[in-house]
């Protein structure tokens, strides 16, 4: 196609490079200029949607329980918090992120707890879908606190990362369907220093 006119060529080159140094630039002081004043915590799921479940331990209490830790963790840090849901309630995926796209400087933290039909998985992971680099900050401070295998940071499709415009990440806490996990998510210490990994993730992508 380019051939056919030579001399756009050139200029569409420059163009390119253009493009590219901007995206460059603008990566950096994504991570190290931006004021971020604002957490947006959304303990996954609440109300009939229990989540992952096994007996009486259900994914959307314990979700719930470290997002109020890392409110606490986040509100004596000087951060401004704002839960999609404080209680046991059902919040749509898509009133969430309406949530989270109504702020100005700010970043969104989903919590959950995995499951998966192979109970020999174990471990934390957490998901972005645009900011690598927030959700990294996060899942390795998560996954050394947690002393379980660190299944990394991935890019998933989940509709809350997709439809939030700000830095945005998920984090898998540690697997329900796994019986040490289990035993470590129902302890009050593991959440709270999850908690605590996931506040210290967030503050250093705001610079604090
Ligand atoms: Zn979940």
């Amino acid at each position: 196609m380019f051939s056919k006119y030579p001399s756009f060529a050139p200029r569409i080159r420059v163009l390119v490079a253009l493009a590219v140094a901007l995206a460059g630039s603008v990566g950096i002081a994504d991570a190290a200029s931006q004021r971020i004043s604002r957490v947006v915590i959304d303990a996954g799921h609440g109300g009939h949607d229990s989540g992952a479940r096994r007996g009486y331990v259900l994914e959307k209490h314990l979700a719930l329980d470290v997002a109020r830790r890392l409110e606490r963790y986040l509100e004596r840090r000087r951060m401004r918090v704002i839960q999609t849901r404080s209680r046991d309630e059902f919040i749509a995926l898509s009133q969430r992120s309406d949530i989270a796209n109504r702020q100005r400087s700010a970043v969104f933290v989903s919590v959950h707890f995995n499951w998966a039909t192979n109970s020999e998985s174990s471990g934390t992971e957490t998901f972005y879908y645009n900011n690598y680099s927030f959700a990294y900050g996060i899942q390795s401070r998560v996954a050394r606190k947690a002393r379980t295998p660190n299944r990394g940071t991935k890019r998933a499709r989940f509709y809350v990362l997709r439809h939030t415009s700000i830095p945005a990440a998920l984090v898998e806490c540690g697997f329900i369907s796994n019986y040490s996990d289990r035993r470590r998510c129902l302890d009050p210490r593991y959440r709270q220093s999850i908690a605590e990994a996931i506040g210290e993730g967030v503050l250093s992508y705001s610079g604090g």
